[in-house]
């Protein structure tokens, strides 16, 4: 054992809160030290360069619905491990420690609220809880999701954060496409809007699935969006690609989605859009 080490052993327990690399946050955009509560304040984007920052379920719920509306719909039981998957570590244990450090169950968290006095069901999916990949358990939530909000005659507004499909649940997580698929169609029988907010990063299976199936296309700035990989593309067709590909401005460029939404004006633009769906399905 090294000095440091063996002197870090003895040092007197520290809170994790206290440390100065919690105090600071370094910039994923500008790479510049910005002030946590600034940051937190600032709707978790950079006040110095605009980077928006990845945010998980309660996070989003805090800052979109009006205050005291928020009730989050408990995550629905699914088979653990149907596989019994094992990499370098086995998938149980795996789902053990990203529960600990996200205190969710799994990667996809729904909410009943109002958004401007709209009432409406949300669904976050979380890129911190392995990489937002979407297995049974994500499928299952979204599904949940869909028929609360048919239940309550609401919209159904997802917002997607995803590297694909959880391979650990090999054929079951790629189920979850045409799964999520029909459910967006049972929210359009029922003559209810779906609306997705795309936010940084959502790929694969996801991207593929619920992700671009959105009666509006809502995503925030800079967000990288894509199927497959850049490298993997520039290496199948042997060009370069643009600088901006796959990107949020790259695909409302190429009209892929509807708008390009800054988190600040997000929840004042959700309510105006909700507001126009429901007016119409009134009439
Ligand atoms: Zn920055």
């Amino acid at each position: 054992m090294s000095w440091l080490n063996s002197v870090r052993n003895v040092l007197p327990f520290v809170a994790k809160r206290e440390t100065p690399e919690n105090l600071w946050h370094k910039c994923k955009g500008c790479g510049q030290m910005v002030f946590t509560k600034e940051l937190e304040e600032n709707l978790h984007v950079c006040p110095k360069c605009d980077h928006h920052d990845r945010i998980g379920p309660k996070i989003r719920f805090a800052q979109l619905f009006d205050e005291g509306s928020c009730s989050e719909l408990p995550a629905p039981p699914v088979p653990e491990d149907p596989l019994k998957f094992r990499d370098q570590k086995r998938y149980t244990d795996r789902l053990k420690a990203a529960r600990t450090d996200n205190s969710e169950r799994d990667a996809l968290v729904n909410a009943r609220g109002s958004i401007d006095g709209h009432r409406v069901v949300v669904g976050v999916q979380d890129f911190g809880f392995m990489g937002g990949s979407m297995g049974l358990a994500v499928g299952e939530a979204f599904v949940r999701g869909v028929e609360a909000a048919i239940e309550d005659r609401v919209p159904y507004v997802i917002f997607t954060a995803s590297g694909g499909a959880r391979m650990q649940e090999g054929i079951l997580s790629l189920m979850q496409m045409p799964r999520s698929t029909v459910a967006i169609q049972m929210l359009h029988d029922a003559g209810l809007p779906y609306i997705v907010v795309l936010t940084d990063p959502t790929s694969g299976g996801v991207m593929a699935a619920y992700a671009m199936l959105g009666d509006v296309q809502i995503a925030e700035p800079k967000a990288t969006l894509a199927f497959t990989g850049r490298r993997v593309i520039e290496s199948t067709i042997r060009e370069k690609l643009p600088e901006d590909f796959q990107t949020s401005e790259y695909y409302l460029e190429h009209g892929m989605i509807d708008m390009v939404v800054h988190r600040k004006d997000l929840r004042e633009q959700l309510g105006t859009v909700i507001g126009y769906l429901s007016a119409r399905e009134a009439a």
